[in-house]
């Protein structure tokens, strides 16, 4: 392999390395930053009660101030009420009295119950109070840790970095250009395996004439789709008769047993089996992917015995690993084994 791609291959190593300190450090930020909303929340709540307090004190005043009107009005009223100039008189100054004594109570009353707000907001403020207070400890404390460890996690990353100068001391200067460029917008995919022969980054397949170029050539070769660098690793130079999914070399018959109930029948049945099997039987007779295999007979028989796990069976199958299940040999992948089973579920 071209000397300049090998020392690519490990520069974006050396990135991607770098790279995943990223959300480490943001996961530890991040308690700190919940700490310091939820402080600010309650600073929050806290400036707007300060805010109704002030208010509530204000119209207390003003229905002080109406009290203290009033009463004169009524002092002022009754010393009228001595000589009154004639009964017509009495009688509106009598009516002018009610209406400030009703003005007086009414002032009252609404200052009692302000004063009861007022009493209750004092208790919500002084416990924001405490609250506030102990966010601030945790928030210190939460701080100095974060702090540290992000310190610590930078200055791994410092380590990786001078690794990296290593290898760009190595590297034409031209190629780290071009690699720096593609990975403004590719980021940790900049530089990509061939996987049958398809970009690793856009997975859209090359055509013969430039995979035969990647796997000769002793150039930096990008990929025409995306433009990310490519290379080839020993699994994907293999010939494209040995790479394709259906000529795979069988897969080594590894007894597993699923740890569910059944568990152990459905891995002596193989799990596609057991879904190709049951789709026949139960949605597609002309579905004939079971029959593939010399041993479908005992299965057949192994699954008219287990019936009662079968739903159950189905159900598990639907969150088992795609690579698990594309290993069968009744050349069904994991997709159409799960859709089946999805089927089967209603
Ligand atoms: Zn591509």
């Amino acid at each position: 392999m071209n000397k300049n791609l090998t020392q690519l291959i490990a520069i974006a190593q050396i990135d991607k390395e770098a790279d995943a300190l990223d959300p480490v450090m943001q996961d530890k930020q991040s308690v700190l930053d919940k700490l310091l909303a939820q402080k600010a929340k309650q600073e929050a709540r806290l400036r707007a009660l300060d805010e109704m307090q002030e208010e509530a004190r204000l119209t207390i005043a003003r229905n002080e101030g109406i009290i203290q009107a009033n009463s004169q009005k009524i002092e002022d009223i009754q010393q009228r009420l001595v000589e009154p100039r004639s009964d017509r008189e009495a009688r509106t100054l009598s009516i002018e009295e009610d209406l400030s004594k009703e003005q007086i109570r009414h002032s009252n009353n609404e200052i009692t119950r302000l004063n009861k707000e007022l009493e209750s907001r004092d208790a919500q403020i002084s416990e924001i109070n405490s609250e506030i207070e102990t966010l601030k400890t945790s928030i210190q404390t939460t701080k100095e840790i974060c702090e540290k460890e992000i310190s610590q996690i930078k200055a791994q990353q410092q380590e990786i970095f001078k690794k990296k100068e290593v290898f760009i001391a190595a590297i034409d200067k031209k190629v780290i250009t071009f690699y720096e460029k593609i990975r403004r917008w590719a980021k940790n995919t900049s530089v990509v395996p061939v996987k049958k022969q398809a970009c690793g980054g856009c997975f859209i397949r090359l055509n013969d004439k430039l995979y035969s170029d990647i796997l000769q050539s002793s150039e930096i070769i990008s990929c025409p789709h995306c433009g990310r660098i490519l290379y080839i690793t020993q699994d994907s130079a293999l010939p494209e008769s040995q790479n394709g999914t259906e000529k795979m070399p069988k897969p080594p018959k590894t007894e597993h047993s699923f740890s569910f109930e059944g568990g152990d029948i459905l891995s002596k049945m193989g799990a596609s089996w057991f879904v190709s099997y049951a789709y026949y039987e139960k949605v597609d007779k002309t579905h004939e992917n079971w029959d593939k295999i010399s041993t479908a007979k005992s299965r057949i028989n192994r699954y008219e015995k287990s019936k009662e796990f079968h739903t159950k069976w189905l159900k598990e199958i639907l969150s088992m690993s795609d690579a698990n299940l594309s290993k069968n040999e009744i050349g069904l992948d994991a997709n159409s084994v799960k859709n089946m089973a999805q089927a089967l579920l209603g």
